[in-house]
């Protein structure tokens, strides 16, 4: 395998999905030194409230929230790149796989009965290729063997971008934009959704508040990133 892979390397170089190092034959989408360097959130656990579950109190039947790493300048920006635009949706899946084996002694896993990425658009699907939630879904799995389920919700709108606009305008522009059509599937189990960055989360919060219309049900959330703030704030 490493004899392959060193032969098409020397034709074909790999580059590290964060700062563009040639790869070494035994890595994957990242060099070493950027995965040991990669900003991590994190992930406190227990009765500890971070700053991304906030988001999601009094709005849904919250359990855990967290996101693997701080979106902070050009590096970050690049791997989110990367996975989205640039046809490398491979670099999600070693970052999911590496972020389940960092929690192997916390409680992020425990309890949750499947995985379910945020749905893409068919459109934008059909433009991109693939769905770059679909691979963090299926990193996570790899490596804890959970299940993903991906036909409990479709995105029936695609919303048009939210970058000009304010929290507020934010919240109201991807208002219904998911649909619930499985609920079956989902009632009394714990499930976890997934996207790729959460910058107000009000993309995230709408498709949680559809799948929270199943009975019973009980979600917690992973992003790779967070472009939000971490504010240590004190509890309410
Ligand atoms: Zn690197």
């Amino acid at each position: 395998m490493s004899l392959l892979r060193a032969f098409s390397d020397f034709f074909f170089p790999r580059y590290c999905c964060m700062c563009e190092r040639r790869l070494a034959v035994a890595e994957e989408e990242f060099c070493s030194k950027c995965l040991r360097t990669l900003n991590r959130i994190e992930y406190e656990g227990g009765e500890v409230h971070g700053v991304i579950e906030r988001l999601f109190w009094g709005r849904i039947p919250i359990v855990r929230a967290t996101s693997m790493f701080q979106y902070e300048g050009e590096q970050t920006r690049r791997i989110l790149h990367n996975i989205k635009y640039f046809d490398r949706p491979e670099a999600a899946v070693v970052l999911a796989r590496v972020f389940a084996l960092e929690q192997a002694g916390t409680d992020f896993f425990d309890g949750i009965d499947m995985i379910i990425p945020l749905p893409l658009a068919k459109q934008k699907r059909r433009k991109r290729g693939y769905n770059q939630c679909d691979y963090i879904a299926r990193g996570l799995s790899l490596q804890t063997g959970i299940p993903v389920v991906d036909d409990v919700a479709i995105r029936a709108v695609n919303n048009p971008t939210q970058t000009h606009l304010d929290h507020e305008q934010r919240k109201e522009n991807v208002k219904g934009i998911f649909q619930l059509v499985n609920p079956g599937k989902i009632a009394d189990r714990h499930v976890l959704i997934v996207d790729d960055v959460i910058t107000t989360g009000s993309t995230l919060l709408s498709f949680a508040e559809e799948i929270a219309k199943a009975p019973g049900v009980s979600i917690s959330v992973f992003s790779l990133a967070f472009a939000g703030q971490m504010v240590k704030a004190a509890l309410p």
